[in-house]
């Protein structure tokens, strides 16, 4: 039995020490989520749909608990953490509405009549990462469970905390035993399991690109169904017509919230080569204001990177770099990172290509529509966006241009339970959250009925 130490990354203080599943014991939880799905599905709609509601409640009550333990375990700011628990329940009071929901259709054809099932899958692999421990959790288990699913989720090494606490809430609101487990292992144990047992319907992996297709490689050895959510670099676009003191006060927060550790963080920042001066100008208070320190006080703007791994790599990409403006971190204990707004050299700078996974943003001008497309477009990824400009036929045309899954219009927001997240290219594959979540969870039967016309 392996353990791992829980670092709080604010101070890199033990916070606890864990067992660490094998493999034996990922494949006892499997086998006893088999087991529980066999009792799960047949649960009446009504019944499920209570149990999701008695869960999201659950949630809720323990939402500051949730909250200050992800402060402690991620590093997150408590604004953030509030939300994120918050998120976790409003998934599940969303998604706990589709059990009594039409699932299926009915469609005449000769001679009879077809109709069609939304059948569950089975067991659930979900492989959470350690930037959005809480929130990506949720939006897997949400639809899951709602479409009958049973679930087994591996937290990401550094952060487990705040998924197995869901874990006992579950239980407690009456989730039977079996419907939601979590297990704290290394994802080249209990992660690769999910991939190769094949009572393991489907896999959620949300993570890197580099281990998103290994386990897609994996689970094509058993055509396992596979949702992909996976790594970004995304541009925000400002445009000379913008309001440029809107797009100057809001890009640190779409860069530097969760210290940049975010799929969908705007880490290259394009702006029209006409007002590149004046949007720095503006840029830089606002850098210099967007408080890094200590994520339990209110107000914060970001906490420290997760581990010192995190900040060797990000600082990987800072030596030698142009550095335009640089903020404040706290010293001494902590794996803090100051945020920092770099002006980049080329279209092929790796601080400009590359997930930096980290407070950093690489500034670069275009020159008009089309250039800020080819820019924007030229690269493997195709996760969020965003266009700052008054021209609202602009706006829709760059929207309709731009090659990735989410974005925003003089906002940098990604993400919404009702509405679909999920990303182009190298990104990821398949859609969570919004009104057609549930179809990734469900296989669709088709029974057609000869009624003797
Ligand atoms: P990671 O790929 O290293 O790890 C993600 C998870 O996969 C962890 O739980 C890990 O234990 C597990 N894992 C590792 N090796 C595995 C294997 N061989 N088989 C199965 N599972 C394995 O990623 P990370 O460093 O934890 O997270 C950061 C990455 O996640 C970034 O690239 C980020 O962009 C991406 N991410 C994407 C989204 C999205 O929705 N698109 C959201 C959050 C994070």
């Amino acid at each position: 039995m392996s353990t791992t130490d829980v670092i709080n990354p604010a101070t890199e203080d033990v916070i606890t020490t864990l067992e660490l599943a094998d493999e034996a014991e990922a494949d006892r939880a499997i086998e006893a989520a088999a087991r529980a799905f066999g009792t799960w599905r047949r649960v009446s709609p009504a019944d499920r749909a209570r149990l999701l509601r008695r869960f999201a409640a659950a949630v809720d009550e323990h939402l500051e608990e949730l909250a200050a333990l992800e402060v402690r375990n991620a590093g997150h700011t408590i604004g953030n953490a509030r939300w994120e628990a918050g998120n976790v329940r409003d998934v599940l009071t969303y998604f706990s509405g589709a059990p009594e929901r039409p699932g299926g259709e009915t469609i005449p054809v000769e001679g009879g009549v077809a109709m069609t099932f939304a059948e569950p899958l089975g067991v659930v692999g979900v492989i959470v990462p350690w930037n959005f421990p809480m929130p990506i959790a949720g939006w897997a288990i949400g639809p899951a469970l709602a479409a009958g699913n049973t679930v087994v989720l591996k937290p990401a090494e550094l952060t487990p905390l705040t998924a197995l606490r869901l874990a006992e809430l579950a239980l407690e609101a009456g989730i039977p035993e079996g419907v939601l487990q979590v297990v704290p292992g290394r994802g080249s144990v209990v992660g690769e399991r999910f991939v190769t047992h094949p009572l393991v319907r489907k896999v959620v992996f949300t993570g890197s690109t580099a281990v998103g297709k290994r386990v897609m490689a994996g689970c094509a050895e058993q055509v396992k169904r596979v949702t992909l959510e996976l790594g970004g670099k995304n541009a925000s676009i400002v445009f000379a017509d913008a309001d440029l003191d809107a797009a100057a006060a809001a890009a640190p927060g779409g860069s530097f919230d969760n210290a940049g550790q975010d799929c969908c963080a705007r880490s290259r920042l394009l702006v029209q080569a006409d007002v590149l001066d004046d949007f720095l100008t503006r840029l830089e208070p606002a850098v210099r204001g967007f408080v890094c320190g200590d994520p339990a006080q209110e107000g914060t703007g970001m906490g420290p990177l997760i581990s010192a791994g995190q900040r060797e790599s990000v600082r990987g990409y800072l030596d030698g770099a142009d550095v335009l403006i640089e903020g404040s971190a706290p010293t001494g204990p902590g794996f803090w990172q100051a945020p920092t707004v770099l002006r980049s050299r080329s279209e092929t700078d790796p601080a400009f290509t590359e997930e930096i996974f980290g407070p950093v943003i690489s500034v670069l001008p275009f020159r008009d529509e089309a250039d800020a497309l080819r820019i924007a477009n030229d690269t493997a990824y195709g996760l969020s966006g965003s266009i700052w400009t008054r021209d609202v036929g602009r706006a829709l045309r760059v929207s309709r241009g731009l090659e990735a899954g989410n974005l925003s219009v003089n906002s940098h927001s990604s993400v919404r339970y009702n509405t679909p997240f999920g990303g182009f290219g190298q990104s990821g594959l398949g859609r969570e959250l919004g009104p057609h979540a549930l179809d990734a969870f469900t296989e669709t039967k088709t029974v057609y009925i000869a009624t003797g016309e």
